[in-house]
């Protein structure tokens, strides 16, 4: 049985929309951050929703494109001695946590997430509090100060076992911030969950009725959909799931056209997965005159060349720092993930 817990109602704080280079501009970028990051022994990790130029740096340099898990592990796992992790602050944060040791660097530290921000630290521990008896799961969209309250984090690509585990154990969860996810696994797994009534400004805004429509105009056209939509979005899908596993479904799904329920940022790897595949857009909600209806994230847009460029030439005002005591703690439950993600690879394949 799943319960909901009711928050108040955020005001986000939108970026305005980076500039716009022109091709030579970007060129001159492009070739000043390759240096930069050789000279500078550092790697660029980007993730799936960030600018198509981006992403093409990130591959171009040996650096990473990926969603939030494998960011993570990239990013511990290789030897530079500077991350530049093009995301948004969680991710960041995320990196410096599991890579103490290293330099982490932002394109800027205002690239923020809904979730985060409408997740405080300070009144999360007091529901928590208020719960001791549940066990606390954290989505990785928060705060280095909210997964140090938590016994786990996990992303979308593995919260699904992580919760279907828990459960299996008799737990009760504290689930937060994202209520379309959390909904989403609670009906999977039939988990005793405590929601939190956080939200993406992204997929909160896919519309089923909307999407309804481009349906009957492609009847053809598979309907991918990640789970931070509203259930009734998800409802429609012929694949749910993470980014990673979205592109996946791409590729190995039989269909030539594929509805997409998330950030368009995705389809610079999606398209290389499935060459020649028709990938669309799915609809919003909103007109099309706000970054909330344009399914891409306003914070992920702010990761452009020419910031990358600038925090790797003068770190200061990019730099990521957690103080030392809040990353052990935050430390205990991203570690918690990442081994069970790894006992469930080995055991996938047959290791164990
Ligand atoms: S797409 Fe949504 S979940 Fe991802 S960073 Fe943007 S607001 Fe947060």
């Amino acid at each position: 049985m799943s319960q909901f817990i009711a928050v108040e109602k955020v005001n986000y704080p939108f970026p305005a929309k980076p500039k716009v280079l022109s091709a030579d501009v970007q060129q001159h970028y492009v070739a000043e951050i390759k240096r930069l990051l050789v000279e500078k022994n550092a790697k660029l990790i980007a993730h799936y929703y960030t600018d198509p130029e981006i992403q093409a740096l990130a591959e171009a340099t040996g650096g990473c494109i990926s969603d939030s898990l494998e960011m993570a592990r990239f990013g511990r796992d290789c030897d530079a001695e500077t991350l530049i992790v093009a995301g948004v602050k969680f991710m960041g944060e995320t990196a410096k946590i599991l890579s103490p040791e290293k330099t982490v660097l932002m394109p800027t530290l205002d690239a923020t997430c809904s979730l985060d921000i409408g997740c405080p630290a300070d009144k999360f521990a007091e529901f928590c509090d208020a719960h001791p008896d549940h066990t606390v799961v954290v989505y990785a969209n928060t705060s280095a100060a909210v997964k140090a309250r938590a016994d786990w984090v996990v992303t979308s690509s593995i919260a699904l076992e992580i919760v279907e585990h828990l459960d299996s154990l008799g737990e009760k969860i504290i689930w937060a911030p994202d209520r379309h996810l959390g909904a989403y696994i609670a009906k999977q797994t039939g988990a005793d969950m405590l929601m939190w009534q956080g939200e993406c400004i992204v997929h909160d805004e896919f519309s089923a009725q909307a999407l309804l429509t481009m349906k009957h105009l492609h009847p053809d056209a598979a309907i991918l959909v990640h789970p931070e939509s509203p259930a009734s979005v998800v409802a429609m899908a012929d694949a749910v799931g993470s980014t990673t596993q979205l592109i996946k479904a791409a590729q190995t799904l039989p269909h030539e056209k594929f509805i997409v329920a998330t950030d368009r940022g995705i389809f610079y790897k999606m398209q290389q997965a499935a060459p020649g595949k028709m990938l669309l857009e799915a609809p919003t909600a909103g007109n099309g005159a706000t970054c909330k209806s344009c399914a891409h994230c306003p914070w992920m847009a702010m990761n452009g060349l020419q910031a990358i460029y600038q925090a790797l030439t003068d770190t200061s005002g990019h730099e990521i720092l957690v103080d030392e005591s809040l990353r052990q703690r935050a430390l205990v439950p991203l570690d918690r993930m990442l081994d069970f993600s790894a006992k469930l690879k080995m055991q996938v394949m047959g290791k164990v």
